[in-house]
């Protein structure tokens, strides 16, 4: 039997070490992008850890502010819940989520405040396989009231894929939808703030596309937008 003397020297011993080797920071974009990878491998294979989940990362959040290492823009689906998938905790990551991963004024406010305030290098905007909204677009659904206005932003998306592959059936355009409303969303980001395409050019920000597979739970991710430098440049002219 331990004495209690000695059960308390270990205790203090063991909180000496966790103090000695503190998490380390995720300062860049490369090691935001890691993070979130090696998440979603977890949550993927099943070994999801729920980091900082606890009593005492609340406390610590509550009493020391938010910093989280990452904004992610998601679909409101109940199935894409983007902390769970990507196996993060409280005040890890920054999460708008909006029926089919719209940026338009209150998403890009809210990335600005976030980039701006918090100073954070990663914005992910994240699609989804089977996205009931891309499909509803894709199908030409008659909405009225404030969803024909969320509507509007994903038909360019719509748009662009059925000029790109005229033969498809809205079924098979679904998946190709998804990913060019990834790119849609991330065109209108930087378009419409000055603040985050000074940053992207600036390499102090990187915003990347992601697509969640809602059947295997794996995130495919697509990196930067392929014409983002271009985007960037005939942004900056317009709001001269
Ligand atoms: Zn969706």
């Amino acid at each position: 039997m331990i004495a209690p003397r000695l059960l308390t020297s270990i205790l203090a011993l063991l909180i000496l070490i966790g103090c000695a080797a503190p998490e380390r920071p995720i300062a860049t974009a490369r090691d935001a992008i890691e993070e979130l990878k090696t998440g979603n491998e977890r949550f993927a294979a099943g070994r999801a850890r729920h980091p900082h989940s606890d009593r005492a990362r609340r406390i610590d959040t509550a009493e020391h502010g938010q910093h989280p290492f990452a904004a992610v823009v998601g679909c409101s689906d109940s199935r894409v819940p983007v902390e769970i998938v990507l196996d993060q905790g409280l005040g890890d990551l920054f999460v708008i989520r909006v029926a089919g991963n719209v940026i338009a004024t209150d998403e890009t406010g809210s990335i600005e405040y976030v980039v701006e305030h918090l100073g954070i290098p990663l914005v992910v905007v994240m699609g989804h396989v089977h996205c009931g909204a891309v499909t509803a677009v894709l199908e030409g659904s008659h909405e009225h009231g404030s969803i024909s206005e969320l509507v509007g932003h994903i038909q360019p998306a719509v748009e662009k894929v059925r000029r790109e592959h005229p033969g498809l059936s809205n079924e098979a355009l679904v998946p190709f939808a998804v990913e060019q409303n990834v790119w849609h969303s991330i065109e209108d980001l930087i378009a419409h703030s000055d603040g985050v395409r000074g940053r992207i050019t600036a390499g102090t920000l990187e915003v990347i596309g992601a697509v969640y597979d809602i059947s295997t739970a794996k995130v495919r991710w697509l990196g930067r937008h392929p014409d983002e430098a271009a985007l960037c440049r005939s942004s900056m002219h317009a709001s001269n």
